[in-house]
């Protein structure tokens, strides 16, 4: 069986973005008998943001909820908390050994911070710490660790798949071949979901519209998504349309060319952007529900994730003890 693996980091509620660009296609693959799936709350990631202990925990009860409630099956997926399995720590250390500086001073979320500091005349390493300068080794080590074959993230971490590429070569070159290179699996006619401000939706931008919002605050959030003015005439105008990509993600697919005539025949924003809600809010009202109940019992949350850290350390001590055979460590 191929394996897959994703995790997503405890850093505010689950938003559209998340759910279109790596929990949805993350569920179907794990529903494929091809596949093994990892799934994990990067909790010690959201450390990089989030230092406030009571947070933590709530954010962190939030995300493995969600997951629960969209349909995640810990039966079949080995579902776990980062930092209940020690070996991805050890194991960063080891892949830092082998990483060039250069590497991490060209990844995204760290080039973001600084070129921002520098638009904003302050020092360029301003409100950088350490977890965020380092967050990619970290990242190839939860990859890495568990061999996966494949990644489903959204467009945004591409760029961190070909970091933990490299550091596998870089590994496999020093001591010989050991680790599998990961492959990203992408949605792509997803690609990126914008947030309410056109930037990308982000927990850290604070544009986000959470999937579980209550069904008046998400018709407002829907109401907010910027809108071209100009209305689509064309009928392929409807693959230009944010309102039109997220329906798609969430309507049926008779919907769906119902919606391309409507498009074509050329719908208001006001009433596409009303349907969207429909189909959100359709889609989400069970598992809104499951949620709230999970928020509400959360020894049954620690119990199936203690489960799954067991699981995944079946495989990951024996690896890591592997890995350190091979570096003369033991
Ligand atoms: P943060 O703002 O803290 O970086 P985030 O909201 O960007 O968080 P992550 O926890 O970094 O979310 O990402 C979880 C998964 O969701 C990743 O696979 C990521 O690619 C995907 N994802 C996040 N935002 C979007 C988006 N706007 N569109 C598509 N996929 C997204």
């Amino acid at each position: 069986k191929q394996r897959v693996l994703t995790g997503i980091k405890p850093t505010g509620r689950i938003h559209l973005g998340n759910y279109v660009g790596a929990i949805k296609p993350a569920l179907k693959l794990a529903e494929s008998e091809e596949f093994q799936a990892s799934y994990f709350i990067a909790d010690y990631h959201g450390m990089t943001k989030v230092q406030d202990a009571e947070e933590m925990r709530n954010l962190t009860r939030g995300i493995a909820a969600a997951w629960l409630a969209l349909g995640l099956d810990p039966e079949k997926v080995t579902f776990y908390r980062q930092s209940d399995v020690p070996e991805i720590f050890e194991l960063t250390w080891i892949l830092s050994c082998v990483t060039p500086k250069g590497l991490m001073n060209r990844a995204h979320a760290y080039k973001a911070m600084t070129d921002g500091n520098k638009g904003a005349g302050q020092e360029v390493d301003h409100g950088v710490n350490m977890g965020v300068y380092t967050y990619p080794v970290l990242m190839a080590s939860d990859i890495l660790l568990f061999q996966a074959d494949k990644v489903p993230v959204g467009k945004d971490q591409l760029q961190h798949i070909e970091i933990a590429r490299d550091i596998a070569g870089y590994f496999n070159k020093q001591y010989g071949g050991t680790f599998k290179l990961p492959e990203h699996f992408i949605q792509e006619q997803s690609a990126v979901v914008p947030g309410l401000d056109g930037r990308k939706m982000s927990k850290s931008y604070n544009n986000t519209i959470p999937l579980f919002e209550e069904p008046a605050k998400l018709k407002k959030l829907i109401n907010k998504i910027k809108t071209d003015s100009s209305l689509p005439t064309d009928p392929k105008d409807h693959d230009q349309s944010v309102i039109f990509a997220l329906y798609r993600e969430f309507a049926s697919q008779e919907e769906v060319s119902v919606m391309k005539d409507r498009f074509r025949d050329g719908i208001s924003w006001g009433e596409a952007k009303a349907e969207l809600f429909h189909a959100i809010n359709g889609k989400m009202t069970g598992p809104r529900e499951r949620y709230m109940e999970l928020m509400g019992s959360p020894e049954k949350m620690e119990a199936i994730l203690a489960r799954g850290a067991q699981r995944a350390r079946e495989t990951t001590a024996p690896f890591l003890t592997e890995i350190k055979k091979k570096i003369g460590i033991l």
